[in-house]
């Protein structure tokens, strides 16, 4: 797709992935059976021998953009902090299982959380522990799929992973029988096209950055970890050059 060349899935040695809030809860916004799904996944990916950022949403919380009530920043400021509050719950958790975590904000909120900061993060994954990243981008108007991106390229990690709660990115809607589903195309592609899987901004980071992504299921069993042994699950984002 978009490219007459298929692309050789990348083996990451450093990974950043990034959860959305609603692998955290659906009908509550904190489910202990979801976020112990999540840990088991992280700690499947772990085992590859990847060194693993995590990126956190927080949709299950709130987002910013469909508040009634709240002006646009106001409700984004709570999102973000909406972000924190994942970040402090998976922090918690994997520090139970004696996993090294440094929880890492772009929200200044010192009691709780480090400011972001590449090279703390650096080392921290060299020495074999997880960064987890909060906060989105710090800004309004962006979402947390646009700070995976950005922590990626800050990190220097080679792969991104996406995960949803479909299978993949499809011509149209999932949901829909004539939509085809994509098994790989290019950021280019992605944002031509509008296809709605990732917002244009963190498809333009990742064109420059020229990090792949792999959208996949993050509730397909064990296809966290299959992703970073290079399996060739979900679709994959490539940048075009
Ligand atoms: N958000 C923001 N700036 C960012 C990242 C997130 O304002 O850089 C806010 C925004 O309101 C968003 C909410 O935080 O709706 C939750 O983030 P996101 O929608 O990315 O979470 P996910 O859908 O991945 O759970």
């Amino acid at each position: 797709m978009s490219s007459s060349k298929t692309p050789t899935r990348v083996t990451p040695s450093r990974a950043v992935i990034k959860i959305s809030g609603a692998g955290f809860g659906d009908e509550n916004p904190l489910e202990s059976d979801s976020i112990s799904y999540i840990l088991d996944q992280v700690n499947q990916a772990r085992k590859t021998g990847t060194e693993i950022a995590i990126v956190v949403g927080g949709g299950n919380i709130i987002r910013g953009q469909e508040q009634e009530i709240l002006t646009r920043t106001a409700g984004d400021i709570a999102g973000m902090v909406g972000t924190i509050v994942n970040g402090i719950v998976l922090k918690d958790q994997l520090q139970s299982l004696n996993v090294p975590v440094l929880l890492q904000s772009a929200f200044p909120t010192d009691r709780v959380t480090e400011p972001v900061s590449p090279d703390r993060a650096d080392q921290h994954l060299q020495d074999g522990g997880i960064v987890v990243f909060v906060g989105g981008t710090g800004n309004p108007y962006f979402t947390t799929d646009s700070a995976a991106a950005l922590r990626a390229g800050e990190i220097g990690a080679d792969l991104i992973l996406k995960g949803t709660n479909v299978s993949g990115v499809f011509t149209g809607d999932p949901a829909e029988e004539e939509s085809e589903f994509l098994p790989e195309l290019t950021y280019e592609h992605l944002v031509d096209h509008d296809l709605d899987i990732i917002d244009a901004a963190a498809a333009n980071i990742c064109r420059e950055t020229g990090i792949p992504m792999v959208i996949f299921d993050l509730f397909d069993e064990g296809a966290t970890a299959r992703a970073l042994e290079g399996d060739e699950i979900g679709t994959y984002v490539y940048p075009e050059r």
